[in-house]
């Protein structure tokens, strides 16, 4: 295995067979996150990738690019990776991929439409939230406006991806207006999938030294539901969509599709909020 021993992958991946791309990450500034601090960024050689796919199972039909953004590698990269996955793998239905908005500024919408032929059919992508303000706190490299534009290539390629946001990211007395942002991003696209995560101060992360030094005040368990609430109450997808909450970082587990479900969904969170701590 390549460098790091912690491996992530979305948990709807834990069936699918992993191929490791890259290791650490090639960006590593985001406030929130430690997870590759000391780790240095290394891509995984072609001939490397291709030795693993040979040695594996002919029938396997889905596997997951494992690294914190093997879309970084560029179009040339990936198409061969993808090619090789055909050759040496031919049941092979799906190829799936974390991906970061920075990563996809790289590619044109004919580009994704390739990869998408070739085999690529489902990115993973943290958009974390839909405030212009947060996403500078948290240094995620990316404006609103240049996650829509990229969300609607992707749209434009056929290529599917599911969003990741994290509830919780804005920070004391700010969650309402977060989410209400939030909503309004994600309907500006389509996606398969809106998958939550709650923001968990981690060690080592210049979020943790902030909070230490009273810079920022994490909100509360309450006010992170009433933020669950209120995107569940605002987002308006144009496409039928799955609202996820099952990560295990979240406070409650919902999952279900919305529109159709989100007067169940909205009455399953009500039934949380106020009933901790009173
Ligand atoms: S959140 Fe993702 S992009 Fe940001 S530093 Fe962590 S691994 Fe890298």
């Amino acid at each position: 295995m390549y460098g790091s021993d912690a491996i992530h992958y979305p948990q709807d991946e834990m069936n699918t067979v992993l191929v490791p791309v890259t290791s650490g990450c090639i960006y590593n500034k985001c406030t929130f996150c430690s997870m590759y601090k000391d780790e240095k960024y290394h891509e995984v050689p072609l001939q490397d990738i291709e030795k693993q796919l040979m040695n594996m199972d002919i029938y396997t039909d889905k596997i997951f690019l494992v690294g914190s953004d093997p879309m970084s590698i560029g179009f040339e990269k990936m198409k061969q990776l993808l090619d090789m996955v055909h050759l040496h793998l031919p049941y092979c239905a799906r190829v799936g991929s974390y991906a970061a908005v920075r990563s996809i500024f790289k590619y044109s919408v004919e580009e994704l439409s390739i990869l998408h032929d070739a085999g690529l059919r489902l990115l993973y992508i943290g958009f974390e939230t839909g405030r212009d303000d947060i996403l500078k706190m948290m240094n995620k490299g990316h404006t609103v406006e240049q996650a829509i534009q990229q969300a609607k290539k992707l749209n434009e390629a056929r290529l599917p991806f599911n969003t990741i946001i994290m509830y919780g990211i804005a920070g004391e007395g700010e969650s309402v207006d977060n989410a209400i942002a939030t909503a309004k991003m994600v309907n500006q696209f389509r996606t398969e999938k809106f998958i939550t995560m709650n923001l968990v101060i981690m060690e080592g992360s210049r979020l943790r030294d902030m909070v230490r030094d009273h810079i920022y005040i994490p909100s509360g368990r309450e006010e992170r539901l009433v933020e669950i609430k209120t995107l569940l109450e605002n987002l308006e997808p144009e496409q039928p969509m799955l609202f996820d909450t099952t990560h295990p970082t979240n406070l409650v587990r919902m999952f279900g599709r919305l529109p159709d479900e989100r007067r169940r969904l909205l009455r399953e969170i009500r039934n949380h909020i106020g009933v901790h701590g009173n």
